[in-house]
């Protein structure tokens, strides 16, 4: 199945929070997209590899993706390596996207960085042909993504580029508090991370107001860029 968007997360969440809003505006505009889970993040404080893949799924479905996968790497110790590279080159030659998104290039979370690193590099490596790599024993084509962006996650990075997702926030959140084990719950009796705070999940919210301030529009979503963003007119810049 090709999609026009695939998005990539060390964890199953990291999608949701960094570029949900996004991602439900462009399945709204008719673009095709698939998300890949490095890990389950297993390491997570609250609830279980088994929750956090039911969760997902909901997430998935309140966006309206069309694939959703976890490659169980191992959360926390994932590297970036041959091994590791050669299973994103299979997601990316079966999904064969345009653009790829995934994690920040700096994050609190050493999965993040290192995630980023490892699904950029195999965003190169996916298009050199004399890789061989097969799925249930079919050759696949080599494939290399137009365009690779990085979503903005924890840190307040500065966006290289923003996407106004006026009318999408809702629909990211509801994404985001699929999650239910992971964010704000006054009821739960599981410790309490940085990310359970009241202050992280609406500082999801108003990064995206912020954001969206700077642009004029209500909400916006910020993205940085390994290459140069080009456009064919001066006035594709809004
Ligand atoms: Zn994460």
């Amino acid at each position: 199945m090709k999609v026009d968007i695939l998005a990539f997360g060390a964890h199953p969440d990291d999608v949701e929070l960094g570029c949900g809003a996004t991602l439900a505006k462009e399945i709204h505009l008719g673009k095709k997209v698939g998300i890949i889970d490095l890990t389950q993040g297993e390491l997570g404080t609250r609830g279980s590899a088994e929750i956090r893949a039911q969760e997902a799924a909901a997430a998935a479905a309140i966006l309206g993706v069309s694939a959703r996968e976890n490659l169980g790497f191992r959360d926390g110790f994932f590297v970036n390596d041959e091994a590791h590279q050669l299973e994103i080159i299979k997601m990316i030659r079966k999904y064969k996207p345009e653009v790829v998104l995934c994690n920040a290039i700096d994050d609190r979370h050493i999965d993040h960085g290192k995630g980023s690193k490892l699904v950029s590099d195999a965003c190169f490596l996916a298009g050199l042909r004399r890789i061989e790599t097969a799925i249930n024993g079919v050759e696949q084509e080599a494939w290399r993504p137009k365009l690779v962006y990085h979503y903005i996650q924890w840190k307040n990075i500065e966006p290289d580029f923003v996407v106004d997702v006026t009318g999408f926030i809702d629909q990211k959140m509801q994404a985001v508090l699929a999650y239910a084990t992971q964010f704000y719950d006054l009821n739960s009796k599981e410790p309490a991370t940085p990310i359970t705070s009241k202050n992280f999940l609406d500082s999801i919210v108003y990064r995206a107001q912020d954001l969206g301030r700077l642009i004029n529009t209500e909400h916006a979503e910020g993205f940085t860029v390994e290459r140069y963003v080009a456009v064919n007119r001066l006035d594709d810049l809004m």
